[in-house]
């Protein structure tokens, strides 16, 4: 099997199976220097265990940059179930939790894509390693509106920085995906800051969902929504949409989304700084979620998660400010400020 799994620093990958249930996972700890590693489960019909294997990798990573950057006293971790959500049970993921005790508090699962609040609810019968618990279980419920909400707050920061106003009114923003986070960014950006929103999603379930709900939001087949005439793109479905083939079509001026690992590789990140587009490094702008689910280990209040989101702003323009400074873009001041912090807490 290829990979660069001994590369990337983790302390620890684990992989379980239960063919009495169809439960394929593994779960990667990438860090628990600044407390136990914490991040989503995805479920996904991944194409093959190389490439989940490789998705949890750069995932868990990304969590322990995303919790350092945002001050959160976690550590990155990630699950992955590798199966469609057509698979789901209440034996998986009972299972799957019995996978997420074994690891003792190492690691505290959450949802991603593919899984629900709902799914945590059943994994939370078997282990108390679980946050983003239905709202009747004590838990902050479903995390995308957060997600959502931080990502709006760092789309501010993107307007301030290149058009010197907060504003996003009249903004043309096209969100890829209109799942958990992509539908609460519609509500945000519609009815809190009258942007004009684009939308496209591979599942036409979704998109009818969501024209019912916001009626005045345009939408297009999903494979045009990433070279789509616009203010800002966010991408809002699965990482890795950012590649040399992609960028050259790409007529925004901003890329904000929630999506985690957005860039294919660190080179498409140079193309994108060289081309001009502003890129929201994604595991600043997209801790909202991240916060919910810390605030939920506190006893949950909401006033408190929206108040933390909302630093999102302040720690994206800071380091935009930073990336105009030192001629280097966002995502690489932001990856080496999360190292430092890493590093200084050893
Ligand atoms: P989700 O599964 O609820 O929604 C994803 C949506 O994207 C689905 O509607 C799916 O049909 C659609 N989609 C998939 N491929 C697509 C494509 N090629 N084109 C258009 N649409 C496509 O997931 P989510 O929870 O909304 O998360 C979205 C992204 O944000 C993921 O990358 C996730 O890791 C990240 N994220 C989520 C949260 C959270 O709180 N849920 C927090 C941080 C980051």
């Amino acid at each position: 099997m290829q990979s660069d799994i001994f590369h990337q620093g983790h302390e620890q990958v684990s992989f379980y199976s239960d063919p009495t249930v169809g439960l394929k996972s593994i779960i990667a700890i990438h860090s628990t220097t600044l407390g136990p590693s914490a991040g989503g489960v995805r479920m996904y019909d991944y194409p093959n265990e190389q490439a989940a294997l490789t998705d949890v990798l750069r995932l868990s990573k990304t969590m322990s940059y995303k919790a350092a950057i945002t001050g959160i006293p976690w550590g990155g971790g990630k699950g992955v179930i590798i199966g469609a959500p057509s698979i789901k049970s209440k034996e998986l993921f009972q299972s799957y939790g019995k996978f997420v005790d074994s690891l003792n508090g190492k690691y505290i699962t959450t949802t991603d894509v593919g899984t629900t609040e709902f799914d945590i609810g059943t994994i939370s019968e078997v282990t108390e390693y679980t946050v983003g618990k239905p709202v009747s279980l004590g838990g902050c419920g479903d995390m995308g509106d957060m997600t959502a909400y931080g990502v709006a707050r760092g789309m501010e920061a993107c307007a301030v920085y290149l058009w010197g106003s907060n504003s996003l009114r009249d903004k043309t923003i096209a969100i890829q995906g209109v799942g958990k986070v992509g539908t609460a960014l519609v509500k945000w950006l519609v009815n809190t800051y009258q942007a004009d929103v684009i939308v496209a999603d591979i599942d036409p379930n979704a998109i009818r969902t969501i024209k019912t709900k916001f009626p005045s939001i345009k939408t297009v087949p999903y494979d045009r929504i990433l070279s789509v005439k616009c203010d800002i793109l966010a991408p809002c479905a699965l990482g890795g949409i950012i590649h040399k083939n992609i960028i050259p079509q790409l007529k925004c001026k901003v890329i904000a989304g929630s999506a985690n690992n957005q860039l294919d590789s660190y080179v498409d990140g140079l193309m994108l700084f060289e081309k001009g587009i502003l890129f929201a490094p994604d595991f600043v702008i997209n801790a909202g979620g991240l916060i919910d689910a810390y605030i939920e280990t506190q006893g949950y209040n909401y006033k408190r998660a929206l108040a933390k989101t909302t630093e999102i702003k302040e720690t994206l323009l800071r380091l935009l400010v930073q990336s105009q400074e030192s001629k280097s873009p966002p995502f690489i001041c932001a990856e080496a400020e999360a190292r430092k912090l890493l590093k200084e807490s050893v």
